[in-house]
């Protein structure tokens, strides 16, 4: 066993997801703390591209296998465990995302190694220490893995990035993808309605919950985001009753965002939602009870009627 850290990039529909930048730092730092390389996965059609851009400092070595446009589950699972057989590291990490909680799981069992999911921290310290949180990030716990080798997953969000340049060795894995094996193809992509926006990519995000009353309403938060250039998502009970699509939804059972700012209006902030949406850089909440939970997190509050104070905002911003 190296003392080596293999990260999987990802990528979506043409672009470098935001998790990729964040393996970077991510698998740094372990392997700063191992003593090993930290070796980059470039699974894609687009190697050059996505090379490029992934080339920062921290990254010792790029593989790249050029495949598929798209995310394959057997193709990804059997370069990254080939990968690992090749440079035999000692931790694997994946974002933990949809893509990542598709092949992690099937990585870890062909190579006979644990698999840690959603890790919000990792520490290594002669053995590797994972932070998980739980019951809607009420509680924070602590998993001191008991093996030498994982697969983790890392959620996104929860590290920073860097956009230094590196001077990663890029190098063509030799591998040819057993075709025999590949059980899946996608032959099209078709979005969800509404879903030509992710909001986990999004630098300002106005978020509407059920203080809105009435579905006719939601359009006033609307014309809020579109005055300041933003992306609009709720809470779950907008999802809940048809207002906005599922992708909307910030919070536990909903999308995990960190945007630069996030406008929290007529929602309350429980924890489910909170969950979601505590790593944004800056929160602005507005709600009439100025008992609500939202303001113990939120940086700026405004205690009023929404129905006052997000019309004016929108003639201030206009
Ligand atoms: P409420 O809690 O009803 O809050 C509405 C707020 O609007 C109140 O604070 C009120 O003071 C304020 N308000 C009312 N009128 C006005 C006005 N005129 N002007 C200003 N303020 C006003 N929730 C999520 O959001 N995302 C999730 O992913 C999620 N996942 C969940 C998973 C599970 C397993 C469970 C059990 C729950 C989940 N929930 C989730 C639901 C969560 O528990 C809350 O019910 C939900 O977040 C509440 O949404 P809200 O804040 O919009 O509504």
């Amino acid at each position: 066993m190296s003392p080596d850290v293999l990260a999987v990039a990802e990528h979506r529909r043409g672009d470098v997801r935001e998790v990729s930048y964040e393996l970077v730092t991510a698998g740094r730092e372990l392997a700063d703390a191992t003593g090993g390389d930290l070796h980059l996965a470039v699974i894609s059609g687009r190697i050059d591209e996505f090379t490029t851009r992934l080339d920062l400092e921290g990254v010792d070595r790029i593989h790249t296998v050029d495949y598929g446009e798209e995310f394959n589950h057997d193709v990804y699972t059997q370069v990254v465990c080939a990968l690992a057989d090749e440079l035999d590291p000692q931790y694997v990490l994946a974002p933990n995302s949809v893509n990542g909680l598709d092949y992690a799981p099937a990585v870890a069992n062909r190579l006979g190694l644990p698999l840690v999911t959603d890790a919000v921290g990792i520490e290594y310290d002669g053995g590797l220490t994972v932070t998980r949180e739980m019951y809607g990030s009420k509680v924070e716990t602590t998993v001191e893995v008991d093996a030498e080798r994982t697969v983790t997953t890392i959620r996104p969000g929860e590290w920073v990035t860097t956009e230094a340049i590196g001077d990663a060795e890029v190098t063509p894995f030799e591998f040819e993808v057993d075709e025999s094996a590949v059980n899946s193809e996608v032959t099209g992509f078709e979005e969800v309605a509404g879903g030509d926006v992710d909001i986990a990519d999004a630098e300002v995000l106005v978020s509407v919950g059920r203080g809105i009353e009435e579905e006719e309403n939601v359009e006033l938060v609307e014309r809020l985001a579109d005055a300041l250039g933003a992306t609009l998502s709720s809470s779950r009970p907008i999802v809940d009753n048809g207002w906005l699509p599922k992708n909307r939804q910030v919070g536990q059972s909903g999308k995990v965002v960190t945007p630069k700012v996030y406008i929290a209006i007529g929602i309350s902030g429980a924890v489910q939602h909170v969950a979601g949406m505590k790593g944004s850089e800056t929160i602005v909440a507005i709600n009439n009870d100025p008992n609500a939970p939202i303001f113990d997190i939120a940086d700026y509050g405004v205690v009023g009627d929404l129905f006052d104070v997000v019309p004016e905002l929108i003639e201030e911003f206009e």
